[in-house]
Order: C-alpha cells, then sequence, then structure tokens
C-alpha cells in the first residue's frame, strides 16, 4: 500500500465521525494490509474503518475475527473456556471381586456409582474386595469372620 493510504483511511474516519485516539489502530491495520496483496487500497481502506467501528463494539472477540480475516499467518487465539476432563482406577491385585465378579473399577451389584460410593476394602490377607461384598459376607457368617477366597481369618487392613 502506498503513503497515502493512512492518510486516505484518516479521511474516511474523520467522515464517519469516530474519535481520533482510534487512528492509532490504523497503523497496525495499515501494517497488516501492507503485507496482504490481494487487497486493493480503497478496499483496504474500507475493512481499517469497519475494524474500528467493530472494535467499539465488541473488542475481544472482533480482534480475533479481524486478525484471521486479514492475514492468515498471525493468528490470535484467545482460550475463553475450558474443561478439565480427569480418570481414576482402583489399584488392586486383582481385576473382579472375588465375592460378586464384577469389576473393581465398576461397583457392587447394590451399587450405581462406582468410586468413592462403592470403595474397595483390603484385608491382612491381602485380598481385596468391594466394602459392600465383603461386609454382606460377613454378616452371613455365623461363627468366624473368615476372607471367602483364603479362609484366614478376616481383618481389615489399617
Ligand atoms: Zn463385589
Ligand atoms: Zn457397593
Ligand atoms: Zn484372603
Amino acid at each position: 500500500m502506498p503513503a497515502t493510504g493512512a492518510a486516505t483511511t484518516l479521511f474516511v474516519l474523520t467522515a464517519v465521525g469516530l474519535p481520533a485516539k482510534e487512528a492509532s489502530i490504523l497503523v497496525v491495520v495499515e501494517w497488516i494490509l501492507d503485507h496482504c496483496n490481494t487487497v486493493l487500497n480503497v478496499m483496504g481502506d474500507c475493512i481499517g474503518v469497519a475494524m474500528v467501528y467493530e472494535f467499539e463494539l465488541e473488542e475481544e472477540v472482533e480482534e480475533i475475527e479481524v486478525r484471521r480475516c486479514l492475514t492468515r499467518r498471525r493468528m490470535k487465539v484467545k482460550i475463553r473456556q475450558w474443561n478439565g476432563v480427569a480418570s481414576w482406577l482402583w489399584v488392586a491385585n486383582d481385576e473382579n471381586c472375588g465375592i460378586c465378579r464384577m469389576p473393581f473399577n465398576g461397583c457392587c451389584p447394590d451399587c450405581k456409582v462406582p468410586g468413592d460410593d462403592c470403595p474397595l476394602v483390603w484385608g491382612q490377607c491381602s485380598h481385596c474386595f468391594h466394602m459392600h461384598c465383603i461386609l454382606k459376607w460377613l454378616n452371613s457368617q455365623q461363627v468366624q469372620q473368615q476372607c471367602p477366597m483364603c479362609r484366614q481369618e478376616w481383618k481389615f487392613k489399617e
């Protein structure tokens, strides 16, 4: 764009009644347009004015939009929102509960939500069960409380 480009733009700017301080933005616009060979001078002025106008309405959004339109190489991305995703696994020495045969990363047959609502417990024999399953099992034992896997006396591991 020739040196008269800026002057022309300022003239158009004054004609549409925008405040003079906004002209500083136009310096940037002119620089961008200088590097954009496909845009004609007249077109450039139109885009420049349109851009300042949009700037006043919605500064953040339009800045991204305009930069993307005028120069494809200088795209500025702003993260406006993000969602964290986390996953978890029980670390047990087996994959399934020896009582209900359901996976440890699922829950016992009485529960719907795995995790804190249906925790795992370990015995001192190192066998592991859904807490609900082992409690049900222990309550059903009349005489001595034994691990259903190894028949050792059941004691909860601290
Ligand atoms: Zn179970
Ligand atoms: Zn449960
Ligand atoms: Zn055991």
